[in-house]
C-alpha cells in the first residue's frame, strides 16, 4: 500500500516538474531570480504543506512522502532549495508551539496565505558553533528587543514569516551554553525598517542573505515553547532536515546518473559511444552502487523516523553519504560531458555548482563526522 502511495506521488511530482525543464531554471539561475510559478505550483498541490497536520488543514503526510517529493524535484533537475525550508521549519512551530500559536499560524502557511520560508540562525562570529550566536532579544514587558546580525539567511524576500535563534541569557551567565536561547516567529510583513537585509552573492541561485536586526520588536507571544530553551527546539528539528535534504542530494545523484548514463550512450568518439570504454563507464556505475547505498541508508531513517523512534545517527549518516554521492556524480558528470559539461545550456554546470552545497550546509560534514565520532562510536569530544 505504502509503495503504491509512493509511487502515485512519485508521478505526480515528476509530471509537475516536467513543466519546469533545464531551460526554466538556467534562466533564474543566470538572472538569480527565485522560481516563483514553480513555488506558487507546488503550493496549491499541498506539497509544502506535506508535514502539517489534517487538523490544522494540511494532508498530514509523513517525512517519507516529503522525501520522495524532494528527491523527485531534485532527481528532475529542479531545485527545491527555494522553498524546501517551509515543509520542515514549521515543525519547530508543530512541536513546541502553543496551541493559540497553531492554530494562528499553521492553517494559513498550509493554504499557502502564508510563507514561512527563512530560518535564521547562522551567524558570522559563531558558525557551526551556534550556542556562540550574540544575537540577543531582551525582553521589556509584552515584548522582546532583538538587535544581532545574521549571515547566509535564504529566502528572506520571500517570506512572510522568520524562525529566529537567539539569545535571551548571555552564553557566560553559567548556565550550560547550549541554554539561555530562544526561538520567536518574526512577522517579516511587520519588521519595518527594525530588519535590514543585504543579499550575498553566492555562486548558486539562492536567495541568501546577511541579516541585520535593530531593536526589532517581537511580541512575547511570538515566543515558541519556553525562553531559554530554543536550542533543543531547533535541534529536534534538525533529524527531518537532514533526512530531507539527504534525499535532495539522493535526487541529485540520480539526475546526474541519467544524464551521464544517456549522454555516454550517445556521444560517439573514436568510432563508439564513450559509454563502451570503462574510463567513462566504470565512475558512472560507481556513482550509480553508491547512490544505492545512500538511498538504503536514508530510507532506514525515514522507517526510524515515521515510527517515533531514534534516528539521530541515520539521518546524519544519510545526509554524509548522499551529498558526498551527489559531489561524485557532479563530478563524473563533468568528466562525461567533457567540455559540455560546462556549457550551461547543458544544465550540468548549474547542478554542478548546487550540489556542492550540501557538504557544507545545512550542516558541514565534518559536523556529522564529529556527530557519529562522539555519539555513534563514543570517541572523545572534539569541542
Ligand atoms: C547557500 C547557503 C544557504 C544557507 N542558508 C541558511 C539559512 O537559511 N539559515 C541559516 O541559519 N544558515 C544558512 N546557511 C549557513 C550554513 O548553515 C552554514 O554555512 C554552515 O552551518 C557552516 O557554517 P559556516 O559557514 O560558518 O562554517 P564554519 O563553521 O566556519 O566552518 C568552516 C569549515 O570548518 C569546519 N569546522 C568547523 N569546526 C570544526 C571542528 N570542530 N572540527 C572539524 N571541522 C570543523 C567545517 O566543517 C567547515 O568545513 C546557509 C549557507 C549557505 C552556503
Amino acid at each position: 500500500m505504502g509503495a503504491e502511495v509512493d509511487a502515485e506521488l512519485r508521478e505526480q511530482v515528476r509530471k509537475l516538474c516536467s513543466r519546469y525543464p533545464s531551460e526554466y531554471w538556467r534562466k533564474l539561475d543566470r538572472a538569480r531570480t527565485y522560481p516563483k510559478e514553480f513555488v506558487q505550483e507546488l503550493t496549491e498541490a499541498g506539497y509544502l504543506a506535506c508535514l502539517i497536520p489534517e487538523q490544522y488543514g494540511g494532508p498530514g503526510l509523513e517525512i517519507r512522502e516529503a522525501a520522495v517529493i524532494l528527491e523527485e524535484i531534485h532527481h528532475s533537475g529542479g531545485n527545491a532549495a527555494a522553498c524546501h525550508a517551509q515543509m520542515y521549519m514549521m515543525g519547530t512551530l508543530l512541536r513546541h508551539g502553543s496551541p493559540e500559536q497553531k492554530a494562528r499560524w499553521l492553517p494559513d502557511i498550509a493554504s499557502g496565505a502564508l510563507r514561512l520560508q527563512a530560518f535564521a540562525v547562522t551567524e558570522p562570529d559563531a558558525g557551526s558553533d551556534t550556542t556562540r550566536i550574540s544575537t540577543f532579544a531582551e525582553r521589556k514587558g509584552d515584548r522582546y528587543i532583538v538587535n544581532g546580525r545574521k549571515i547566509f539567511i535564504s529566502r528572506v524576500q520571500h517570506s512572510d514569516l522568520m524562525v529566529l535563534l537567539a539569545r535571551t541569557t548571555p552564553r557566560n551567565a553559567g548556565e550550560k551554553k547550549t541554554h539561555g536561547l530562544s526561538v520567536f516567529i518574526v512577522d517579516l510583513r511587520e519588521a519595518g525598517d527594525a530588519i535590514e537585509v543585504r543579499p550575498v552573492d553566492m555562486m548558486i541561485n539562492h536567495g541568501t542573505n546577511e541579516v541585520f536586526f535593530d531593536d526589532l520588536e517581537v511580541p512575547v507571544e511570538n515566543r515558541i515553547g519556553e525562553e531559554g530553551k530554543g536550542f533543543s527546539y531547533i535541534l529536534s528539528g534538525m533529524n527531518a532536515e537532514r533526512i530531507l535534504l539527504a534525499s535532495e542530494s539522493v535526487g541529485d545523484a540520480l539526475f546526474f546518473i541519467d544524464r551521464c548514463t544517456k549522454y555516454a550512450k550517445e556521444r560517439v568518439v573514436f568510432d563508439r559511444p564513450i559509454g563502451q570504454n570503462q574510463g567513462i563507464q566504470f565512475p558512472i556505475a560507481r556513482a550509480y552502487i553508491r547512490t544505492q547505498g545512500a538511498m538504503t541508508v536514508r530510507d532506514r531513517a525515514v522507517a526510524l523516523y515515521d515510527a517515533g523512534e531514534p534516528c539521530a545517527a541515520e539521518a546524519n549518516m544519510c545526509k554524509f553519504l548522499a551529498s558526498e554521492v551527489a559531489w561524485e556524480a557532479a563530478n563524473v558528470a563533468m568528466d562525461t560531458f567533457g567540455g559540455y559539461g560546462m556549457a550551461e545550456e547543458f544544465g550540468i554546470e548549474r547542478k554542478f555548482r548546487e550540489a556542492r552545497l550540501y557538504l557544507v550546509a545545512p550542516v558541514a560534514n565534518n559536523l556529522v563526522l564529529s556527530y557519529v565520532g562522539q555519539h555513534v562510536l563514543g570517541l572523545p569530544r572534539s569541542f
